[in-house]
């Protein structure tokens, strides 16, 4: 079996043959099926992210499980299944109220790069790879708890995008916001988890979605996936635009999702008395922001974070695929282009040019 190693900082992945050892207690064997190439792939590349090569990534799979480790019991070969970049520990504080994407054994494993226990489980040329997910691979080994199980009559290369961009996305919108029918919202940044945030706040039943930016295409694109209005910054001061479309008070809901601190301050003033930001997009470590005080307590504005989009992994990917099957929810629209493992580098490049939605790697 094959996988794409990433060996260093900027270097382009190897794609080499691998070995895997069998799934321990408590583990999954899966055949990836697909695997979405998501802007963090690209982070870790580049050394944006606190990740140490080597080590074998991918993080928005979907496959079928191969074989199962002793005491695994919520899935059996032939499952098919999307996977969670966290590997919640499932009996926690946090995991126990519902909230597995801040437990700490799960920010544990995945900053490691290895298992619960700390080992590896793939080996190249004789040696220990750590792996985090490792979607990019042929095959993988993760614990019970990154793999939810799915309806079986969704693509795998559709499915794949809900492990992380769409969960991350709608999630925003649907868990972490909870937006209300009739609510007036605005979407800065219209890449791949934008475009989510904008079909989540549309199904969640918002009046007004207000796209903001600075490509046209892209909101053109937004349009596509729910956004009621358009706003270019190019052509005008945002938040006066986004006034103007909402009788001069602003949104309920403003999200950032680029991870500027000039746009999340900017994004703040577009957003109405009582009205939240939401950040979504990941700044880089170490920058603040700076808000007018005043608003919190008299405006009872608010700010909030939203990380992987608030998920009950076992009760939000498979609601999202039902959405999908539905209609309700547009996920092939997503992708822009389908290569196979070998191309690994070509997509990343795509990626980085900001070229097309995204990429998904087919098995
Ligand atoms: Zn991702
Ligand atoms: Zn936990």
């Amino acid at each position: 079996m094959r996988a794409a190693v990433l060996y260093g900082f900027n270097e382009p992945f190897k794609v080499e043959t691998i070995e895997l050892k069998d799934p321990q207690q408590g583990e999954v064997l899966v055949k990836m099926g697909a695997s979405g190439v998501c802007h963090s792939d690209l982070s870790i590349q580049r050394g944006i992210l606190p990740m140490m090569p080597p080590i074998i990534i991918g993080h928005e799979g979907a496959g079928t499980v191969e074989a199962v480790g002793a005491g695994v019991t919520s899935v059996k070969k032939g499952d098919h299944v999307v996977l969670t970049w966290l590997y919640s520990c499932g009996h926690c504080r946090d995991c126990g109220r519902g909230k597995p994407h801040l437990c700490d054994t799960a920010a544990m494993a995945t900053m490691s790069g290895g298992m619960y226990d700390g080992t590896t489980r793939f080996k190249v040329g004789g040696t220990d790879m750590r792996h985090w997910v490792g979607s990019f691979s042929e095959y993988t080994v993760v614990p019970e708890q990154a793999v939810v199980p799915i309806r079986p009559d969704v693509p795998l290369e559709s499915a794949c995008l809900v492990g992380c961009g769409v969960m991350t996305g709608v999630g925003a919108a649907m868990n972490t916001a909870k937006v209300e029918p009739g609510d007036h919202v605005a979407v800065y940044g219209c890449g791949g988890v934008g475009l989510n945030v904008i079909q989540g706040a549309a199904l969640c039943g918002a009046e007004k979605v207000i796209a903001v930016d600075l490509v046209d295409n892209k909101l053109k694109m937004a349009q596509q996936f729910g956004a009621t209005h358009t706003v270019n910054p190019k052509s005008g001061d945002a938040t006066e635009q986004i006034k103007a479309l909402t009788d001069g008070k602003g949104v309920d809901y403003a999200f950032e999702v680029i991870g500027n601190v000039n746009v999340i301050q900017d994004a703040f003033n577009a957003v109405r008395r009582g009205g939240k930001l939401v950040i979504v997009g990941v700044p880089q470590i170490g920058l603040s922001i700076s808000l007018p005080a005043f608003s919190f307590p008299l405006e009872e504005k608010g700010v909030i974070g939203s990380y992987y989009g608030s998920p009950r992994f076992r009760y939000d990917m498979p609601r999202i695929l039902d959405l999908y099957m539905a209609k309700r929810l547009k996920l092939d629209e997503l992708v822009s282009r389908k290569l196979p493992l070998d191309q690994i580098n070509t997509a990343m490049e795509i990626m980085e040019k900001g070229e097309g939605a995204r990429s998904v790697i087919q098995y």
